[in-house]
């Protein structure tokens, strides 16, 4: 029998990249120390920060909410979460409701915030006129998250990004040649005028472990999938790099940390205010003033 190298007791898990045993509740103590770990090393809050915790229902975000809350007391900061209800038949209703869950579990205050109420449209609409549906729900949901969290005084917006995706969405821009869009795989992104800090605690777990611990909890995750999914775009890439770590068993985390470290430091960047909405924008009106005025338009609703 295997048996957990702290304690002498059965061991619930193997981490391989770590050569570490461990029973259960070492295990679920070695997870939260390594994401309490990353949030000070890389700064992520100081105390007496509100932090805005996104939570969409998938395991990293109910992971996320559920680990925040364990340490927001020794971090001194406090929280609050945003689900957003897209307008999804079929699918919203199932995730609001496994958000809600979790927020009762975790014992943290939240907002559901409906798009259709909040700003006219579904995600639904926007399938129904428009092709890449994910990249326009990607906008959308970046564009309310940051309002949201502005408007409302948070000092930074907590995501669950895991390791697995931001080495995969690294790897996939180098392949690209894409390296500005590296930037995007940082643990964080630094805020500025009407744009809040977005940090991503789970930058250094791995998918494997965050449905362990998920699993290991009973946490409560979504089991459907959005009918709009064309399936994982960075899926191919999770599978190289997860074929490389089983032959080198830190290799992620170490590629990562490269990637993190290495890469010269990102500034909020040149941007300038919507003249639409007054919220950040690349040209004179946002993406996601464009992206509305078409779907309203196209169902013949005037601005
Ligand atoms: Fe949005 Fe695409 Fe995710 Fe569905 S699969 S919630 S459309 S990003
Ligand atoms: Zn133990
Ligand atoms: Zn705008």
């Amino acid at each position: 029998m295997s048996v957990c190298k702290l304690c002498g007791r059965r061991a619930a898990v193997y981490l391989p990249y770590a050569n570490l045993r461990l029973c259960r509740s070492h295990f679920e103590e070695y997870f939260v120390r390594r994401i309490r770990r990353t949030i000070e090393k890389y700064k992520m809050v100081r105390r007496g920060e509100k932090v805005l915790v996104a939570v969409s229902g998938g395991k990293d975000s109910v992971v996320l909410l559920s680990v925040l809350s364990r340490i927001a007391g020794d971090l001194g900061i406090s929280l609050h979460g945003l689900t957003i209800d897209l307008g999804i038949h079929g699918y919203s209703d199932m995730y609001v409701s496994v958000a809600r869950e979790a927020y009762e579990l975790a014992g943290v205050e939240y907002t559901i915030l409906r798009l259709e109420d909040e700003y006219g449209f579904s995600i639904d609409e926007v399938a129904a006129q428009r092709r890449r549906v994910c990249a326009h729900c990607g906008l959308v949901k970046r564009y309310v998250f940051n309002r949201f969290a502005w408007e409302k005084g948070f000092d930074a917006i907590a995501t669950g990004h895991n390791l697995d995706d931001l080495a995969a969405a690294a790897l996939s821009s180098i392949m690209r040649g894409d390296p500005e869009s590296a930037y995007r795989i940082k643990p964080v992104l630094p805020g500025g005028v009407k744009l809040v800090r977005r940090i991503r605690p789970l930058a250094f777990t791995r998918e494997k472990d965050i449905k362990l611990y998920a699993c290991l909890k009973s946490l409560p995750i979504v089991r459907g999938r959005c009918p709009h999914s064309r399936g994982e775009t960075l899926s191919s890439f999770k599978r190289a790099i997860n074929m490389l770590e089983d032959m080198h068993p830190s290799l992620k985390y170490s590629f990562a940390r490269t990637l993190y470290e290495r890469l010269p430091g990102v500034v909020a960047g040149d941007y300038r205010l919507c003249a639409r909405c007054g919220m950040p924008s690349s040209g004179d009106i946002c993406g996601f003033c464009r992206l509305r005025e078409r779907v309203l338009g196209g169902k013949g609703v005037e601005r």
